[in-house]
């Protein structure tokens, strides 16, 4: 039985986002059910957005999150519901020949992620897309266990993924003091606002 969702849907490049009711398919096996916490409004969202980086509408963007697993799908042992984790963008495989080596960053699923493939959500029968095979600006996503981490037990839920992107950016910035607006899902088209204005870095969206 699908499970519905709420979401935030871009339905074509600029238009603004659309509170929508969608089909949430799984966890299948090996995939894990989020129920996504919080989520952050980062620039390679924008470029998605604005039709900068080529992807699929209609789409669920969003690649920077914290949630908790609800039900994991059959073959999942790494993960267990309430676990508190965060998504993150290059996957680990652990069968490729990067993830084989200390370069595990240049996972080879990776790069087959950055191109739109099978959804797990539908808006009446037609799929919508996760972006980067990730899609946070919703309720509950469903992924595969490759990009989640598990994260403490008293992890902030709402603040704990800037750390993530820290480390990408090798702890140059600090993230956190970045963060200028908490929003709820409705309003999420003001955050996109005030970064394309350039008033805000970051803003994270509250589930
Ligand atoms: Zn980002
Ligand atoms: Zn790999």
């Amino acid at each position: 039985m699908p499970l519905n969702v709420r979401a935030a849907v871009v339905h074509a490049p600029n238009e603004p986002f659309v509170i929508e009711t969608l089909q949430l398919d799984g966890p299948g096996p090996g995939e894990v059910l989020i129920q996504v916490k919080s989520t952050g409004l980062c620039h390679s969202d924008l470029n998605a957005y604005e039709g900068k980086t080529p992807w699929a509408f209609p789409a669920l963007l969003g690649h920077e999150a914290a949630g908790m697993v609800v039900e994991c799908g059959p073959g999942v042992t790494q993960f267990k519901p309430g676990d508190r984790v965060i998504p993150f963008l290059i996957p680990f495989c652990g069968k490729c020949q990067y993830c084989h080596s200390p370069k595990t960053n240049l996972c080879v699923e990776g790069f087959n992620r950055l191109r739109p493939r099978e959804s797990h959500f539908t808006l009446n029968g037609k799929p919508v897309s996760q972006l980067w095979g990730l899609g946070t600006f919703a309720d509950y996503t469903v992924l595969p266990p490759d990009t989640i981490v598990k994260v403490r037990d008293d992890a902030p839920f709402d603040s704990i993924w800037p750390e993530i992107v820290d480390w990408y950016a090798g702890k140059k910035i600090d993230l956190d003091s970045l963060i200028t607006h908490k929003l709820p899902l409705e309003r999420i088209g003001e955050g996109f606002a005030t970064m394309k204005s350039g008033e805000s870095i970051r803003s994270v969206v509250i589930l």
